[in-house]
């Protein structure tokens, strides 16, 4: 009897999974695995949000593995020594996992790779598991990754794509490997209210629905704040309970221009890891310096705080900051205007944002968030790195009829249509009956500010 294990990392599902095909094939047994590593925790990936959705994707594998006759094996520790020991006590064969592009993920895979063979087993490691396209597999001349979207984005889009693969029918798991308790949603402290559900079962169910009813409305509506009419996807993307490779797959099969733009949205997730990939410093470090010198001291926390309680008195910012708190989400024109607010308007570092984002995001990821925030802060890959959005112009052409503001900032639900961006504008309102603070920050103040701090090459949206 030949047994493989497979480790689940960042690729929760079943549908087009490489590894999980590949072991099922190569052996009589499989031991599907996840580990709780606590050196995960330590690296700052973990946060409540994202704990409660993977306890809800691991829920789901497991019970989409009992479907199958099988079952998944959790185990707490270190990752390579949980595989070393699970490898034993199978006494299997072979390891097949997703290939991970973080410094973390390849430590992990060469620790894993030494123990492995030093016990003579083997490890076989899957690309294009977790991007579409590997990070590193399309380089312009001369780099090893690309600094521009556009050019990478005719590169990606002409690579061949692999074909999904199904499920498989049937997941024969050994009862001698015994399993730690998996995680519960319910034991998760501090998850924000309307925390979406986990799960491959949900996130296909997700992006059936959103391509077959939404799509189409996507390319003119991407940006509408109140019309929600992005695919929430991200999360399912970020956890793997959905493949990339299968959305853009579904996505061409769909056909259509919203259908295409969603698949070029996709491309940006691949865009930002293989820039990581290339450069990890840049989790934390510039991409691109520009000499500042953010704002520091007891003022600028003062700022710090107001922007992350949605208190700055710019409804749209505000509101953006409450649906992150509420959700562990946040539309990505809410996430531009609120980024912007804070790196250009109030000349804050732009890793202290992302820190923010972090620790509520539910699709929060170290190449997307830092990478996008860099982008927003002018540090990044944008060519206008010192373009500044106008939370009011911005409001006013977003969220035209104010509805997303009224619904997440309920202090100004009274105020009607687009006055809602600009309420200290309104006569006789009693200001202390909606209770809604003034702007912390003089728009036209912020602009100069930046504009002195950033030198000659600045300009507006
Ligand atoms: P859709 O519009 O339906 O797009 C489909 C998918 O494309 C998304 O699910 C996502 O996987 C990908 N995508 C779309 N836009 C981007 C983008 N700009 N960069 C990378 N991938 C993209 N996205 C994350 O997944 N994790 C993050 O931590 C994250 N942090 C961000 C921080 C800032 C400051 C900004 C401006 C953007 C950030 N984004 C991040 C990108 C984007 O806002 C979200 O991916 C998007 O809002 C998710 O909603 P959706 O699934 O409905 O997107």
């Amino acid at each position: 009897m030949t047994v493989s294990v497979v480790l689940f990392t960042s690729d929760l599902r079943l549908h087009d999974h490489p590894p999980l095909r590949a072991a099922v094939e190569a052996a009589h047994e499989v031991v599907p695995l996840f580990v709780r590593d606590p050196a995960v925790d330590r690296a700052g990936f973990a946060a409540p949000n994202r704990l409660a959705f993977l306890a809800d994707c691991l829920a789901d594998l497991d019970a989409g593995l009992r479907e199958r006759g099988g079952r998944l094996v959790v185990r707490d520790g270190d990752t390579v020594a949980e595989v070393c020991r699970v490898v034993r006590q199978a006494d299997a064969d072979e390891v097949h996992m997703a290939a991970g592009h973080s410094v973390f993920a390849r430590a992990r895979e060469a620790r894993l790779r030494g123990a492995l063979e030093s016990d003579g087993r083997r490890l076989y490691v899957h690309d294009a598991v977790t991007t579409v396209v590997p990070p590193g597999d399309v380089t312009p001349q001369g780099s090893e990754h690309f600094a521009v979207f556009t050019p990478y984005f005719r590169r990606w889009v002409s690579e061949p794509l692999r074909t999904p693969l199904a499920a498989p029918r049937s997941v024969p798991v050994p009862r001698s490997v015994r399993s730690d308790r998996p995680p519960a949603r319910a034991s998760v402290a501090d998850v924000s209210p309307g925390l979406a559900t986990g799960g491959e079962s949900e996130g296909r169910r997700r992006l059936g629905a959103w391509l077959s009813r939404h799509a189409d409305a996507y390319e003119a509506g991407h940006d509408d704040l109140a019309g929600d009419a992005t695919s929430r996807l991200s999360p399912y993307l970020h956890f793997g309970a959905v493949s990339a490779t299968e959305a853009v797959h579904r996505a061409r099969a769909r056909g259509g221009a919203g259908a295409e733009a969603f698949v070029r949205q996709l491309c940006w997730r691949d865009f930002h890891h293989q820039v990581l990939a290339a450069r990890p410093e840049t989790a934390v470090e510039d991409y691109r310096p520009r000499h500042d010198r953010w704002r520091r001291g007891e003022e600028a926390e003062g700022d710090l705080r107001a922007w992350r309680e949605g208190r700055t008195g710019y409804p749209v910012v505000d509101a953006a900051l409450r649906q992150l708190a509420y959700e562990g989400w946040m539309h990505n024109r809410g996430r531009l205007l609120a980024a912007s607010f804070l790196t250009k308007t109030l000349y804050l570092d732009w890793r202290e944002g992302a820190r923010h984002f972090l620790s509520l995001l539910v699709d929060g990821d170290v190449a997307n968030n830092q990478l996008n925030w860099q982008w927003v802060a002018g540090t990044g890959t944008d060519s206008r790195p010192n373009r500044v959005l106008n939370p009011v112009l911005q409001g006013k052409r977003y969220d035209p009829d104010g509805a997303y503001v009224r619904y997440w900032v309920p202090e100004l639900a009274a105020l009607p249509g687009p006055s809602v961006h600009e309420p200290w504008r309104l006569k006789g309102l009693d200001r202390a009956e909606y209770a809604y603070p003034d702007p912390i920050v003089d728009l036209a103040d912020g602009l100069s500010r930046f504009r002195d701090a950033r030198g000659r090459d600045w300009d507006r949206t």
